[in-house]
């Protein structure tokens, strides 16, 4: 690579701030120009539905990287620099102020915007998406102000944000149009207990329910629900997924994903075009553990994603890739999971807990075929670390010992794993 010529980022968010880091500890000494839409140096996006959205002395908590982390590894951060155009032939940025940026190898790392319900979209009074730090200190002022609010979506999202406004003392509706919650990402059994444990804490549920008229007015959104109910709220957030940003990648011609319109990569990150590689939400690529290509939306994710592309663009090997891992905080639970649901897989309780108890601890084992391929963990993360190595093994013959949780885990894992298959990593 030429000496000034620089290693550019586009996105200044979890992605590009982690790929930074990693060029740098992986000993590259150039130049990295990360070019980032929002005014704010890169911040993490889990607590905006969650403490952010509480409470405002968060909002300077959430850095991806301490302040002085940019001057201090000579990275030139360009925020509020939105880039408009690549030219992936001749290896040019072009910037919203009219500048332009040659780079020798470019990270795309866009991420994503809420998805838009037309009838309510982004800057119709009363109604609020949450994607951005700015978005949440906009919503979080107006649920100080108002005593009812009503979500729409009732995915992780929107759960998080029924579960702080409904800690907040906001009285809370969701609507989701799905018969039950979080359909797509656990199984029937959990999002049962979570409907149930978000009404014992206040929570109203509109399972399987769709909009079929809203409408707004001087004093809130109303929302006419199939079967004729009415609802009016002073303030609407709509939480019904996510669009990956591909503009740059589509106009640059790099190859998308039909179904899911993620950027395609490779299983090192590298995008359809040479020197161009992409990260985190915006990108969709192959899952070995799930024979599939898929967009993994989460905070593991993009920093692993970050962490491959970063090597790839400098020619190392970035070892072995992590398990998908991801977290949701709602209604006093936390809930981790390794893998991922699939219709095929058969679930197992370790343990149990009433929804409404005050601390409940328990686990889900997902297996397919015998192969545990989908672990959950209900404020039990510390026993979710020790699954990790049994991802995709056959655990048959140790499912019922793995589901009592009068033994502990750790010696059940250690009785189950011959020396030959801890190495594997999926
Ligand atoms: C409210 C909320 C709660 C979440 N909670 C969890 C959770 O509990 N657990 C979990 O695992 N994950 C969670 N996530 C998901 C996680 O935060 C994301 O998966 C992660 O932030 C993705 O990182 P990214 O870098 O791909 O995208 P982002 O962090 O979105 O960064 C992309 C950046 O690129 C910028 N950009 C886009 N286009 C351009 C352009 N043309 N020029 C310049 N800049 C551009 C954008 O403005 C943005 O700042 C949550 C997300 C949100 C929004």
């Amino acid at each position: 690579m030429t000496q000034h010529t620089p290693i550019l980022i586009v996105g200044a968010g979890q992605a590009g701030a982690m790929a930074a880091a990693a060029l740098r500890s992986l000993g590259y000494g150039g130049r990295i120009v990360m070019a980032g839409g929002e005014r704010h140096a890169p911040y993490e996006r889990p607590p905006l539905s969650k403490s952010v959205l509480a409470d405002v002395e968060q909002d300077g908590k959430i850095g991806v990287h301490p302040p002085s982390f940019y001057a201090d590894q000579d990275i030139e951060l360009r925020l509020g620099a939105c880039v408009t155009a690549l030219d992936a032939t001749r290896h040019v940025a072009q910037l919203a102020d009219g500048s332009a940026i040659g780079y020798d190898a470019c990270l795309l790392a866009t991420g994503g915007n809420a998805r838009v319900l037309p009838a309510l979209p982004p800057g119709t009074p009363h109604v609020h998406y949450l994607r951005s730090l700015d978005d949440a200190a906009r919503l979080r002022h107006a649920m100080q102000r108002a005593g009812e609010l009503v979500v729409i979506g009732g995915g992780f999202l929107g759960l998080e944000t029924a579960s702080t406004a409904a800690g907040m003392g906001l009285k809370v509706t969701l609507i989701e149009s799905a018969e039950r919650l979080l359909g797509r990402a656990l199984p029937p059994e959990l999002g049962t207990w979570l409907a149930d444990r978000g009404r014992a804490q206040g929570v109203t549920l509109h399972l399987g329910c769709s909009i079929e008229v809203c409408g707004t007015s001087g004093d809130g959104v109303h929302l006419q629900l199939a079967g004729g109910a009415v609802l009016r709220a002073p303030l609407v957030v709509v939480a019904i997924g996510l669009s990956p940003e591909v503009t740059l990648a589509a106009g640059a011609g790099l190859a998308l994903h039909p179904q899911n319109g993620g950027i395609q990569v490779d299983e090192r990150c590298r995008t359809s075009a040479p020197d161009i590689h992409a990260a985190g939400d915006c990108c969709s690529q192959y899952q070995p553990l799930f024979g599939t290509e898929m967009r993994l939306e989460s905070w593991q994710s993009a920093n692993e994603q970050a962490r491959i592309a970063a090597a790839s663009m400098l020619g190392v090997d970035a070892g072995p890739t992590a398990l998908p891992w991801f977290w949701t905080d709602q209604f006093g639970c936390n809930v981790q999971m390794l893998g991922a649901a699939h219709p095929d897989i058969r679930y197992d309780w370790r343990g149990f807990a009433a929804h409404a108890d005050a601390t409940p601890k328990f686990m889900l084992l997902g297996t397919c075929h015998g192969r545990l391929r989908h672990a959950i963990a209900v404020n039990a993360g510390g026993d979710l670390r020790q699954l990790r190595s049994l991802v995709g093994h056959d655990v048959s013959a140790h499912l019922a010992r793995l589901c009592d949780d009068t033994l502990p885990l750790r010696q059940v894992v250690r009785e189950r794993q011959p020396e030959a298959d801890r190495s594997i990593t999926l």
